[in-house]
């Protein structure tokens, strides 16, 4: 056994700092990979408008070259002519034109001055071969020098020869503005962030604080104090769970009242023929000589009340029999006519000892499932009530119906009757309406208790109209089929 309490949980078990991961990861994870996107979708921009503004003055230059035959860009004349172009034309864009003729030989350069000049070299990379075989190509080379590689080929339609015209654009200004961009992005998403991880850690809390509460209140039940009860406070599932758990500690004490009670009432049942027993023998022995006759009235007085606690006894194993549920009922089919029939059979000699006449109508054969044993002691302390609480010349009359669904065994006696206030509490064990009459009736306050457990163990119910000095009706409801 090992008890844990959420104080002495290391941090990483406790659940405010789960849920708070678990949130700062859900809220900021999405914020990087935002950020990334959001950034590569910012430098395409970039680029594509630098390309869309570069490209058609790469196709313009192309349209020139191929205005020169390729042979003609030999001679001299051409040759100036296209040169100014090229150096006009990258003097106004900022880059490096160069051009190259069908042997991927360049012809010009607009760097023509500068010591990496490439007049005269072959270059034979990938955009320059995809060039010469007439399609168009981008690339841009990432370093420590940002440069965009604009390759258009150039047809020249009279004697079928391709060459190319590559656009050679420094974009370091497009990255050094994406940086700034970055860097703002990255410091809005830090306040995010540090926002996400206060809020994270303030909801958390509030979220947490409820749960601790509940686990302290069971921890203190735990420890035996019973009266616990968990403020409700909000109107979410923390309050479900505390209004159940309030339910259910009410429930736990009200068990504990009942086995104080129900021990106080034992104790209480057997001490009083305890004491009457101590009382006569201690008389009989107090006296030297005690007439015969005396000692045997003692004797009697001593065996009556001996009696008495052996019924109690016996009622209360009988009680506890049908209130351990676990304990399975011994069901079969019972022939409720014929069980009835026995009872009355039984009890038939109280009843003509105390002048009371037995009657037994059977509307129709019932049979039920049902535990005979048990039910026929719980119809049996019923019938005998009616007999004992019935004065002579009375009547007590069983009655066995049923419908579609359930059985009806109707007890019905001309007796005393029951006060309306009294009616729900002569269920309870060792309840008796008249405390003094009763106890000379022999009862011991169990019987109907025994009866109405015996009858919900079937599923069923006990219904009573009584009114006093009329008498009284018990209806015991028990379905036909268990389900
Ligand atoms: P007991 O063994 O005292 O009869 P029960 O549990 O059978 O105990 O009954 C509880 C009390 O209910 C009785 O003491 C009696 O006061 C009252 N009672 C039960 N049945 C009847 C009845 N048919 N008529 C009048 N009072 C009754």
């Amino acid at each position: 056994m090992w008890a844990i309490t959420s104080d002495k949980l290391p941090w990483y078990h406790s659940l405010r700092w789960r849920l708070a991961i678990i949130f700062i990861a859900l809220s900021i994870v999405p914020l990087l990979v935002f950020n990334v996107i959001i950034m590569a979708f910012i430098q395409d921009y970039f680029l594509n408008d630098r390309i869309s503004e570069l490209s058609p003055r790469a196709i313009v230059m192309s349209n020139i070259v191929t205005g020169f035959t390729f042979d003609g860009l030999q001679q001299t004349a051409p040759l100036l002519v296209l040169q100014e172009r090229v150096r006009v034309e990258s003097a106004e864009l900022g880059v490096r034109i160069i051009v190259i003729d069908d042997n991927a030989r360049v012809i010009e350069d607009s760097n023509v001055a500068a010591l990496d000049s490439l007049i005269g070299q072959t270059i034979l990379n990938a955009e320059v071969i995809n060039a010469l075989s007439g399609n168009d190509s981008v690339y841009l080379q990432r370093g420590e020098e940002n440069v965009l590689f604009i390759t258009v080929s150039a047809r020249d339609e009279v004697s079928g020869r391709v060459g190319a015209v590559m656009i050679v654009a420094n974009v370091d200004d497009i990255f050094e503005s994406l940086s700034g961009i970055r860097a703002q992005l990255y410091l809005y998403s830090l306040a995010v962030g540090l926002l996400v991880i206060v809020l994270v850690f303030v909801t958390s809390q509030r979220l947490i604080t409820p749960l601790r509460q509940i686990v302290r209140t069971v921890q203190r039940m735990s420890a035996g104090q019973l009266n616990q009860r968990i403020p409700i406070t909000s109107r979410d599932e923390y309050s479900i769970l505390s209004a159940t758990f309030n339910d259910m500690t009410e429930k736990l004490e009200q068990v504990e009242r009942t086995r104080e009670e129900f021990v106080s009432n034992v104790s209480h049942e057997l001490k009083t023929p305890l004491t009457a027993i101590k009382v006569l023998s201690e008389s009989i022995l107090s006296q030297e000589s005690v007439p015969e006759e005396v000692s045997r009235e003692f004797m009697q007085d001593i065996n009556s009340e001996v009696d008495r606690m052996v019924n109690i006894t016996n009622d209360l194993l009988a009680l506890v029999k049908v209130e351990q549920r676990e304990q399975s009922l011994n069901i079969a089919p019972t022939d409720i006519n014929a069980l009835v029939e026995d009872i009355l059979k039984r009890l038939s000699p109280l009843a003509e000892e105390k002048k009371v006449v037995l009657l037994y109508e059977e509307v129709r054969p019932v049979q039920i499932d049902a535990d005979e044993i048990k039910l026929a002691l719980a119809i049996s302390n019923i019938v005998e009530n009616g007999i004992k609480y019935t004065p002579r010349g009375g009547t007590v009359k069983v009655v066995v119906d049923s419908d579609h669904q359930s059985a009806f065994i109707t007890i019905q006696d001309t007796g005393i009757g029951i006060p309306e206030d009294e009616q729900d509490k002569i269920f309870n064990r060792f309840y008796r309406v008249d405390k003094t009459r009763d106890r000379d009736t022999g009862g011991t306050g169990l019987g109907l208790a025994i009866s109405r457990s015996t009858v919900l163990l079937h599923d069923g119910s006990i219904r009573i109209t009584s009114k006093p000095d009329e008498g009284s009706v018990f209806v015991l409801r028990i379905p036909l089929r268990r389900s």
